[in-house]
């Protein structure tokens, strides 16, 4: 299992230009990523914390960029049989979906139309190449988890019962999600199709729900499975945007946000200290401690995690980007 943290600084909105920016970048050496975040202390801007990633992206990185440093290099191992999950973690308002989804003009697509092109793209070529009539078939899974309930995004709204879908330990030892629907998808045009119909299905969920897409993990799982004459090889990408990041007790504190944060903040606390666990080569990862960990089975599997902790880079966020950077593992302060 090998885990990636990686930072990406968000530039600022047409709104925000008058305003006081305190999250930077760190030095770079010529050709290559920052490795740090410099921030200054919320009690004292003369004092400067630094914390380490693996890469850090600044504002002026661009969604191929991204895409093509963090996830294209693991399609590879995708179809050699591993499994990869990227995550997009912050506070709300930091680009988690801008990265992950996008939008719509080609240049603005995110990760998850980029990463189902490759997808597209490798698995012709080796149906193409190789000698033995492999077969390449792409199906998808999407699905949220709303305090800790799982719900298909792949189903009309109408469908979904209030306890969610409930999870099923197979003898594999692998959790699943049972009754979650699967859809073949063919090529990108099923694929966006598809997206944008359960993309819908959320919208109109969580205004029946008074749930917002904030407080919620949106999690896209793409499998691919390739068969030849003699073996079946099956693998999984996820792609997943996670909730909001923020001390929701902080800005309210009615009953049902305090129940949704409690879910938020359990999941991610216990998604952090599975990343803690897997980037120290602990045998033994707390990834049965919440649900969405335990669906993603993280650190069970051989396979790469991509973490992307979104950043921005405004005063007005100072404290919760200050915890979000603690949390997220690897993110060292030196
Ligand atoms: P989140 O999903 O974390 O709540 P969003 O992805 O909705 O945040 O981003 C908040 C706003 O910032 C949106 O208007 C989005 O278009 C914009 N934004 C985020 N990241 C970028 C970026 N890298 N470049 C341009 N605009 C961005
Ligand atoms: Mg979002």
């Amino acid at each position: 299992m090998s885990v990636r943290v990686v930072a990406r600084i968000r530039p600022l909105l047409e709104k925000e230009l008058n305003k006081d920016i305190i999250v930077r970048a760190g030095h770079a050496e010529p050709g290559k990523a920052s490795t740090t975040v410099k921030i200054p202390s919320p009690k004292n801007d003369a004092e400067e914390f630094s914390f380490a990633f693996n890469a850090v992206y600044d504002q002026s990185t661009s969604q191929e960029t991204l895409f093509a440093s963090e996830v294209q290099p693991h399609l590879k191992s995708l179809f050699q049989g591993y499994d990869v999950t990227i995550f997009a973690y912050g506070v709300t308002g930091t680009g988690k979906t801008h990265t992950m989804r996008g939008g719509m003009k080609l240049a603005d697509r995110g990760v998850i139309p980029r990463l189902l092109s490759g997808v597209f793209r490798r698995g012709k070529k080796i149906a193409k190449d190789t000698e033995d009539n492999t077969t390449v078939k792409v199906s998808l899974s999407y699905y949220e988890i709303y305090n800790d309930k799982v719900f298909d995004l792949l189903e009309p709204p109408e469908k979904r019962t209030p306890s969610g879908l409930p999870l099923r330990a197979e003898a594999s030892g692998r959790t699943v999600v049972a009754g979650l629907s699967e859809r073949a998808c063919d090529d990108l045009r099923d694929f966006e199709k598809l997206y944008v119909e359960a993309n819908n299905n959320r919208v109109t969920a969580s205004t029946k729900l008074n749930a917002h897409s904030s407080r919620s993990h949106a999690v896209l799982r793409v499998k691919v499975t390739q068969i030849s004459e003699d073996m079946i090889k099956e693998s999984t990408v996820s792609a997943i945007d996670l909730a909001g990041s923020e001390d929701n007790r902080r800005t309210d504190n009615d009953k049902e946000r305090l129940v949704e944060s409690a879910a938020i903040n359990k999941s991610l606390f216990v998604l952090s200290q599975c990343i803690d666990a897997i980037s120290r080569g602990d045998k033994r990862i707390p990834y049965r401690e919440s649900k969405m960990t335990r669906i993603l089975s993280l650190g069970q599997n051989k396979g790469i995690t991509v973490m992307i902790l979104n950043l921005a880079p405004l005063r007005s966020y100072h404290l919760d980007t200050l915890s979000s950077l603690s949390v997220s593992s690897r993110a060292k302060r030196i």
